[in-house]
């Protein structure tokens, strides 16, 4: 290992897991690689590291955040456990299945605190441009501190890419957006529901972001929300003021209506397109450039993380995301002991072989629960190869139905149920006020045990 350099990019989650990764390793022992993490925002977490910018932070980079105030975790935290570090170890107790954004982001920082790897991370240092050298067998690494406005090129043996894949958004045009008489935006500048309040909403998507912001501004007093989907409608209960509608058609010029696909119509004050993101990767070479749209087994990825052109750059997070947190740990794990050699890779012919066989798997699955059974799987396979602590993916993958049973009996009340974690063998607690009425979503109050939560505390 003496004298091998890693490079990872970014300090989200899976960033995160890839630093702490080789802490453990190092715990254990083993001599580790020197790391270095580029990181361009002023801390660790990713998304969960929220910030009220839309458009361009305060360094005149793309904001990367895309979650809002009031977001509470769409999944129940038991299904995104670091099997490493619990929920109950962080907090000191049980606490309810579905945090607000400000508790995961304290989870988050308080694994990585109980070690020093902070020491690896260059903040506000923007990755800018990443080079392969044959001759040299090096990648070339320009990153860009944003607090001097100066450069540093550096070589690395291997990369790991944890840029994440929800920041950059896909933003289609309807004929008369020019011209609308309403407010349009994307749902990565969605920030406040409250701004919502007495309006009607056009929501465009059917996906997670479509289904909880449209939750979202119901719960602070939208007037009414449509719901417009391109190959499927959501297929929820939803409130009385909600309706849904084919694909958004056009609008009339200048004014708020908006026609649709079956010919019906609606007023519109705010048009929120829920359409999903693109990964995108303007720092990497044309050659190293990870193309692929959001599916689970991505392009070019032996195990949804190693290039196949060239295995020492490994890309983590870019599959679409049922396992979350515990997934991006076992890709880091299983990428750290190929980087420390305790993981031979088979040759390229058969490694194009398993992305087929995982791809025609892919093809054929059609319900939620298939997808969540075949991450499950990937997460399988994955930790069974290295140290990472084993856990029941089977159990997860039960969590995850109830889940999806709940939303569908109730999606408004889903949050309000508690799920039992498969690490720690014990249940949830229920949160001391149903999230319809949570208004007040801060960590001191969701924490609080006992008490009201909602209306009253905030008033
Ligand atoms: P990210 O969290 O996106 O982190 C990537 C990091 O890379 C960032 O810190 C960024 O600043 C940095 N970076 C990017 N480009 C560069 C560069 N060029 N140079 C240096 N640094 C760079 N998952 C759940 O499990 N539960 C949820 O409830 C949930 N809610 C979500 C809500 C929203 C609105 C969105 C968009 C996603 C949500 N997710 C949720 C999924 C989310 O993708 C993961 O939880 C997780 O944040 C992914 O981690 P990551 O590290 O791969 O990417
Ligand atoms: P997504 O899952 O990729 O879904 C994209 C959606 O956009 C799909 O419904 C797709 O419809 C639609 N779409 C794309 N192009 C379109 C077009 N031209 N016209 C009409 N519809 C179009 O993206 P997402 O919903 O933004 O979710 C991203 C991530 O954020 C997920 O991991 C999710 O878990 C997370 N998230 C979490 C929370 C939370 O925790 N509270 C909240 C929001 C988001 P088709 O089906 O027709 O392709």
């Amino acid at each position: 290992m003496a004298g091998k350099r890693v490079c990872v990019i970014g300090a989200g989650p899976s960033g995160c897991a890839v630093l702490r990764s080789f802490h453990s390793a190092a715990a254990k022992g083993t001599p580790i690689p020197d790391i270095v993490c580029y990181e361009k925002q002023a801390d660790i977490g990713g998304l969960w590291n929220y910030s009220w910018r839309t458009g361009i932070d305060e360094n005149s980079e793309p904001v990367h955040n895309s979650q809002y105030r009031y977001l509470w975790s769409n999944g129940p935290k038991e299904c995104l456990e670091f099997a490493d570090y619990t929920f109950e170890e962080h907090f000191g107790k049980a606490i309810p299945s579905y945090p607000p954004r400000e508790v995961l982001f304290d989870y988050i920082k308080g694994r990585i605190d109980k070690t020093d790897v902070r020491k690896w991370c260059k903040f506000q240092h923007v990755v800018r441009d990443v080079q392969y050298n044959a001759d040299l067998k090096k990648f070339v690494v320009t990153a860009r501190d944003l607090s001097t406005q100066t450069s540093e090129t550096n070589m690395f043996d291997y990369v790991c890419c944890c840029s994440g894949h929800f920041s950059t958004p896909n933003v289609p045009h309807f004929p008369g957006f020019d011209t609308f008489a309403g407010r349009i935006l994307h749902a990565h500048d969605f920030r406040d529901a409250e701004e919502m309040r007495g309006k009607d909403v056009l929501v465009i998507g059917t996906s997670y972001s479509a289904e909880d912001i449209a939750s979202q501004v119901y719960k602070y007093g939208v007037k009414s929300v449509t719901c417009s989907w391109r190959t499927n409608p959501m297929g929820f209960h939803w409130p009385d003021n909600f309706k849904t509608v084919p694909l958004l058609d056009h609008i009339d010029e200048r004014s708020k209506t908006c026609h649709f696909k079956d010919g019906s119509t609606a007023e519109i004050d705010v048009i929120v397109l829920c359409t999903g993101y693109k990964h995108h990767f303007p720092f990497m070479s044309d050659e190293l450039q990870l193309r692929t749209k959001n599916i689970l087994t991505p392009n070019n990825l032996y195990k949804s993380v190693f290039w196949e052109d060239n295995t020492n750059l490994m890309y983590l997070g870019m599959a679409d995301q049922w396992y979350t947190f515990n997934h991006f740990d076992a890709q880091a794990w299983y990428a750290r002991d190929y980087m420390l050699g305790r993981i031979q890779l088979p040759d390229k012919n058969a490694r194009l072989a398993d992305d087929k066989k995982w791809r025609a798997r892919e093809d054929t699955l059609k319900t939620d629960e298939d997808m969540i059974v075949f991450q499950g799987d990937q997460v399988k396979e994955l930790i069974a190869a290295t140290d990472y602590p084993s856990f029941d993916i089977d159990g997860v993958n039960k969590t995850f139905l109830e889940w999806e049973h709940n939303k569908h009996e109730n999606i408004m009340t889903f949050r309000d149920k508690g799920h039992r974690s498969v690490m720690t063998g014990n249940m949830a607690t229920v949160h001391h006020t149903p999230w319809l009425e949570a208004l007040d979503d801060s960590m001191e109050c969701y924490l609080r045990t006992g008490g009201s939560g909602g209306l009253k505390s905030k008033l």
